[in-house]
């Protein structure tokens, strides 16, 4: 896929990791970003909005865009279809935007094999297993059913660390807030491949 001058930052862990306050504490410290808004084929929790947290579809439509080829990536995650939409990022990377995705493992393993040279991925959690259950329940959007699931997804998740460049324990929001916010400013200064080719024939040039 082409690039311009834009670089991705790849944000995973498990549901209740923290990552949405995580964003929305330091976006507007980020410069100029695009934040990507998956499609989804999950029922609406009560508090998100169409176009804010999610574009909120069928699995109709979601298949009818998959043959569309509209997807960078997408996966089942919980039962539920998730995916990012290639033409919006495309043109935020074409404009030199850091991109956001808060994107599964799968997702991650997709974006990277696509975008891997100005990618930068960093894996989110809680401290501990225990303290992901607690926050999970004090959500209270999701059923008992449904935080178990996503308490088991999460054992599974988290043995896939070593494939993220970082790796944040989100204890204390303004800690992990800060770390966030340097590992963004290094993400923007990671060279592509073709930036690295252009420097070294230009500099050969001189
Ligand atoms: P939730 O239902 O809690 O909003 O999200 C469940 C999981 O789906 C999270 O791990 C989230 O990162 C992941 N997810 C959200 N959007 C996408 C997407 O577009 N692609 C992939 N692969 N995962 C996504």
């Amino acid at each position: 896929m082409e690039r311009a001058s834009g670089a991705v930052l790849v944000l995973s862990g498990p549901s209740g990791a923290g990552k949405s306050s995580l964003i929305n504490k330091i976006f507007n410290d980020l410069g100029d970003c695009y934040f990507s808004i998956s499609t989804t084929t999950r029922p609406m929790r009560v508090g998100e909005e169409e176009g804010v947290h999610y574009h909120f579809v069928s699995e109709e439509e979601f298949k009818k865009d998959i043959e569309n080829d509209f997807f960078l990536e997408y996966a089942v995650v919980h039962g539920n279809y998730y995916g990012t939409s290639i033409k919006p990022v495309k043109e935020a990377l074409s404009r030199g935007k850091l991109v956001l995705f808060d994107i599964d493992v799968q997702g991650n393993t997709a974006v990277n094999n696509r975008l891997g040279d100005i990618t930068t991925s960093v894996f989110i959690t809680p401290p501990t297993l225990s303290e992901l259950k607690k926050r999970l329940q004090n959500r209270s959007t999701d059923s008992e059913e449904v935080v178990e699931r996503r308490v088991k997804m999460a054992k599974r998740e988290i043995q896939r660390i070593s494939e993220y460049d970082y790796l944040i324990v989100n204890d204390v929001l303004d800690d992990a807030a800060e770390l966030l916010k340097l590992i963004a400013v290094t993400a923007r200064v990671k060279m592509s491949n073709d930036e690295i080719n252009n420097f070294v024939q230009e500099w050969e040039d001189i």
